[in-house]
């Protein structure tokens, strides 16, 4: 069986249905579909029953089922989606003018960052392209008219670069032509800071990239993402410098802050960060932390979050507080789907490059 056909690229469809106009059409049907189908169609229009029956008995459409869909006053809404067995969430974000979908990559994750409630998961499985894309479908089918689905961050569940080439395929399929045909710099893949991965994705992509970087030493990044013992600030830093000359600065680059009360959120944390960026152009999303039982991090003071902020800003780095969206909601990556398997959550942010 060949991949589902949300994950084929148009030059493969064009390989599997012989022709480019045929693969066109596909895709067309693909992404018209109001609603969306259950599965892939006896025919399409303008694609011959005997090329596609064939193709449809070897592919399949792989959407999953909702699960639990929980939207919050603010218009943000997760779900968790069920792909025969294995639950992952998706979350619409609404703006004015466009959605961001932000997607998952792995059914749980290995990574151990403390602030996070999918590593409570633990491991589930690697997610395909096709179910990452599908992801899309889902939220995207639901974005209001005024607020088109024109934006995706890879900010759910997992960790994207253990999975780097299913995240690649699905970054090429979202930002193909003629459909969906999101703009590169629109789909932005985060990662905790896997050295490897970073390399590959910065050579390799053009997609917009985020690094949850979280602390401003070594010590206290290592405390709240253990990994940080294997790739150090200074390494995944580096690598994003070096690009920042390769690409001349075109690639969009935000670098994500979670501040926690007392660990992370001082005057000189504020000035380190600022030395740390030099000669990386980026955005600084400043996350103020919301709890979840156990971790022993603390949300910092609305004073010292502003605080920070304008001591950033002060010394010229562009840099945005991203106040919690979807607390009713649970809209923090892992915390929907540990509610529905019964082990609690507790409210926070959907952070990122919204
Ligand atoms: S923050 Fe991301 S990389 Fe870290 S444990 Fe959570 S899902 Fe994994």
């Amino acid at each position: 069986m060949s991949r589902a056909l949300p994950g084929l690229t148009l030059d493969e469809l064009e390989h599997e249905l012989g022709s480019r106009t045929r693969a066109l059409e596909a895709l067309k049907w693909l992404w018209s579909q109001r609603p969306l189908a259950a599965a892939l169609p006896e025919a399409i229009p303008e694609v011959s029953h005997r090329v596609w029956k064939p193709f449809a008995a070897r592919t399949g459409l792989t959407l999953p089922t909702v699960a639990q869909r929980l939207e919050s006053p603010d218009g943000t809404t997760k779900y968790a989606l069920d792909f025969s067995g294995t639950q992952v969430e998706t979350v619409r974000i609404p703006a004015k003018g466009r959605s961001t979908i932000c997607i998952s990559s792995q059914a749980g994750c290995t990574r151990k960052c403390v602030f996070c409630a999918t590593k409570e998961l633990g491991f589930i499985r690697q997610l395909k392209a096709e179910e990452m894309v599908a992801q899309f479908m889902v939220a995207r089918a639901e974005a209001p008219v005024e607020a088109p689905a024109s934006n995706v961050v890879f900010m759910g569940m997992g960790e994207p670069f253990d999975n780097l080439d299913e995240v690649l395929r699905a970054v090429n399929v979202l930002t193909q032509s003629p459909a969906p045909q999101l703009r590169a710099v629109s789909v932005t893949v985060s990662t905790s800071g896997v050295l490897p991965g970073l390399q590959r994705f910065l050579a390799e992509s053009k997609a917009s990239l985020a690094l949850s970087l979280n602390a401003t030493t070594d010590e206290v990044r290592t405390q709240v993402m253990p990994q940080n013992k294997t790739w150090p600030i200074a390494s995944l830093l580096g690598e994003l410098r070096a690009d920042a000359v390769r690409t001349k600065g075109k690639r969009q680059t935000f670098v994500e802050y979670v501040l926690f009360g007392g660990l992370n959120d001082t005057d000189d944390d504020a000035d380190r960060l600022v030395q740390l960026l030099a000669g990386i152009p980026s955005r600084v999303n400043l996350i103020p932390y919301n709890p979840y039982p156990g971790t022993g991090l603390r949300t910092p003071s609305e004073e010292q979050v502003r605080r920070f902020h304008q001591r950033v800003v002060d010394q010229g780095v562009l840099c945005l507080v991203r106040w919690p969206r979807g607390r009713e909601i649970a809209a923090a990556c892992g915390q929907l789907v540990r509610s529905t398997s019964g082990e609690g959550f507790s409210p926070s942010e959907v952070d990122g490059a919204l």
